[in-house]
């Protein structure tokens, strides 16, 4: 195992990630590749709304928050999936996406900044990538003993939408809750916009229909909010419930 895993990871070098210095790492064009191939299966299977207005508003709100990120300097894109279930999506290098559910669904522009702030977490701290690492060298360890054909960006972007989609990033919700609600406050947002919009899906899970996605990849609606209701109050000095 320790022999071959050196050989497995340069594959993964040359294969998925062309030209990278790192066999370890995918490099951060590579990254942004994935992303966009991800993007645009998402957007073949869904559409894009197509609406100037609401645009406009997703834009306005998104590249605030993406600009008081870590990385502003990402190709941040944000766009409306032409769904009504209340979601939100966000793949390797910045390609944001909020669903026409979620678009209806927030009450304010402070709720909106903080979801989508949750979603540039997920990019500029790089959630999917040491998944899409992990996962892809496993997939072409077993390529070796199969002797199957090699991995590329295609099936890198799978496994990234496969982990917003249908996994959630296990053990980084409550970062991205956390560094979302910073974001969102230091780009002039209240920093309890995340915390309402949670606390009104809370009230709303009766209608598993509309959240069945947040509730099956995210923790606990009710967890989520207690500790916001601890982090917000280090922002602004007040409770989280007197904003
Ligand atoms: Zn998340």
């Amino acid at each position: 195992m320790r022999l071959v895993l050196p050989a497995v990871l340069l594959v993964l070098c040359v294969a998925v990630v062309t030209g990278c210095d790192n066999p370890l790492e995918i490099d951060r064009e590579t990254e942004i590749e994935i992303g966009r191939e991800g993007a645009a299966e998402l957007e073949a299977e869904h559409g894009v709304v197509e609406d100037a207005a609401l645009q406009h508003r997703l834009d306005a709100v998104g590249k605030r928050v993406a600009a008081a990120s870590g990385e502003p300097d990402l190709p941040w894109t944000f766009k409306i999936l032409d769904t009504e279930k209340v979601n939100a999506v966000s793949l390797p290098g910045g390609f944001i996406y909020a669903t026409r559910g979620m678009m209806e669904y927030v009450e304010s522009d402070d709720q909106l900044a903080g979801v989508m702030a949750h979603e540039v977490v997920h990019a500029d701290h790089h959630h999917a990538k040491s998944a899409i690492e992990k996962a892809m060298a496993q997939s072409l360890l077993a390529e070796l003993v199969t002797r199957k054909s090699s991995k590329t960006i295609k099936q890198a972007a799978g496994i990234a939408l496969e982990l917003d989609m249908r996994q959630g990033y296990r053990g980084k919700e409550y970062e991205a809750d956390r560094f979302g609600t910073l974001y969102a406050f230091r780009a002039g947002y209240r920093a309890d916009g995340l915390r309402q919009l949670l606390a009104l899906m809370h009230a709303d899970e009766g209608d598993p229909a509309r959240i069945t996605w947040l509730l099956q990849t995210h923790p606990p609606l009710s967890k989520r909010i207690q500790r916001l209701d601890e982090y917000v109050p280090t922002l602004t000095g007040k409770p989280a419930d007197g904003q």
